[in-house]
Parts: C-alpha cells; sequence; structure tokens
C-alpha cells in the first residue's frame, strides 16, 4: 500500500456564507478520524456578502482552517490554482463551498487515490440539479469527450483527489477546472473515477447559467484540443546531475 499522505482541501468561496460552517463542520467529523494531518484551504473569490467575516471566524476557532481573500472575483478556476499553490500537503481535494458535494464521500476517495492512482474523480450519479442543468451537463460531457478524445463521465463534478506536485505543473486559464483530468492527463497522470453524492444546494444561488457556460465551454474546448495536439509530452532519458 502507498504511503499515508497528508492531505489540503482546497475549496473556492463566491458568495457562501450560510453553507459555511457547516460544510466545515462536515469536512472536520469525516477527517478527524483518519490517520492524515489535514488543512481545509478556503479561496474567498471576491464575495461580496458576509463570506471572509465567516471564514476568518472559522479560522480562529479551528486550526485546521486557512484562508486567503481574492481583491475580486476572478472565477472558480483562479480560485482553485490560487488553492493549490497555498496547500501545504501532497494530496489535494477540492469540492465545492455550496453543500453539494458530500465530504462523506472524501475517505472513499482517498481510498481510491492510495491505490496508485495520481488523480480520482467524482461521478455524480444521481445528480441533484434542475433537469435544464442536468440535461446541458449530459451534452457538454458528450461533446467533451468527443473533441478531447476521452471518456470521463462527470467533469463538471469538483470532488476530486489528486497529486499537488503535478496540480501545479498544468496549463492554466479560465474554465480550466472543468478539463482537469484532460490536463492532468497531459502531465502522465492516471485517472479513476467513482460514484459520489450529489444533494441540492439549499442556500446561496448557483452562479451559473447554462448559456454562459455553453459559449465559453466552446472556446475553452478547442483551447484544450489545441493544448493537446501541440503538448511536448516528453520523458527525459537520462541526465548527469
Ligand atoms: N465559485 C467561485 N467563483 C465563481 C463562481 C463560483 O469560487 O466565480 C464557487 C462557488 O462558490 C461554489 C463553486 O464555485 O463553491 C461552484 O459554484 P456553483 O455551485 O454556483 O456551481 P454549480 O453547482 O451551479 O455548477
Ligand atoms: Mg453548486
Amino acid at each position: 500500500m502507498a504511503n499515508i499522505q497528508n492531505v489540503s482541501i482546497v475549496i473556492p468561496v463566491y458568495n457562501e456564507e450560510e453553507n459555511l460552517p457547516r460544510l466545515f463542520d462536515e469536512i472536520a467529523r469525516v477527517m478527524r478520524p483518519l490517520a492524515r494531518t489535514w488543512e481545509v484551504v478556503f479561496v474567498d473569490d471576491g464575495s461580496t456578502d458576509k463570506s471572509l467575516a465567516v471564514l476568518k471566524g472559522l479560522a480562529e476557532a479551528n486550526a485546521e482552517v486557512r484562508y486567503l481573500a481574492f481583491t475580486r472575483n476572478r472565477g472558480q478556476s483562479a480560485a482553485f490554482c490560487a488553492g493549490f499553490d497555498e496547500a501545504f500537503h501532497p494530496i489535494v481535494v477540492t469540492l465545492d463551498a455550496d453543500l453539494q458535494n458530500d465530504p462523506a464521500d472524501i475517505p472513499a476517495m482517498l481510498a481510491l487515490f492510495d491505490l496508485g492512482v495520481d488523480m480520482a474523480i467524482g461521478w455524480r450519479r444521481k445528480r441533484q440539479d434542475t433537469l435544464s442543468k442536468r440535461y446541458a451537463s449530459k451534452i457538454a460531457n458528450a461533446i467533451r469527450n468527443r473533441i478531447t478524445r476521452e471518456s470521463v463521465r462527470d467533469t463538471g463534478c469538483s470532488l476530486k483527489v489528486m497529486r499537488r506536485d503535478m496540480l501545479v505543473r498544468i496549463p492554466r486559464f479560465k474554465g480550466m477546472h472543468r478539463y482537469l483530468p484532460t490536463l492532468m492527463k497531459l502531465e502522465g497522470a492516471t485517472v479513476a473515477e467513482m460514484p459520489v453524492n450529489h444533494r441540492e444546494r439549499h442556500m446561496g444561488l448557483s452562479k451559473y447559467g447554462n448559456w454562459e457556460r455553453a459559449v465559453a465551454g466552446v472556446r475553452d474546448l478547442l483551447g484544450v484540443r489545441w493544448l493537446q495536439d501541440r503538448h511536448f509530452g516528453y520523458e527525459i532519458r537520462e541526465k548527469n546531475r
């Protein structure tokens, strides 16, 4: 079995004030029994509600909580990347702040990762979103897989476990969080998927509409295909020092 490594949980936060205390509570309940050191790195993506004040309160009360805050909203991909850079530990777990992902899935995801893959990704088998969002996702996943020559069931699920050393090497751009499996594979990563729980959003609002996501999606998709086609992919055979 692989070494038990420590874990940084990276969470993008944009106007999620009502969700944060319960989210940390659920994470702590799941992580405390594990034989790992862990931290949560909350990245406040320019929230205009009281999210940052709530994060400060959580950090004061809990040594596992770290936060950083952007001066203004730069998007979910930017928030993830800032968190990857700040993370102390070799394993990065990502999830959303809105309680739609279930922290109770983290131990099984870590167990899958420990089998020796570089990336474990969640697949929201029973999505608790509107019909239009589920439908749009289905189409988006199919087109994405076709163009990138992949077979990823659900790249939109934020619940993922990844090697930090690989994450800090992949290309970065707005929207890249939807292509993490593909970008990690360019770095040589092995990827495994597993079904995870998905819950309704009860508090706060979804930050995305289907239309804007579709338009950005096409542009990013062509960019990712270009990155794949132009990727170096060299491996070093030997070097002297
Ligand atoms: N988010 C962010 N910056 C943004 C938009 C979203 O940090 O500009 C965060 C948001 O707070 C949540 C996650 O990204 O933690 C996913 O957003 P959301 O739940 O709105 O997406 P959906 O589940 O509707 O696809
Ligand atoms: Mg959500």
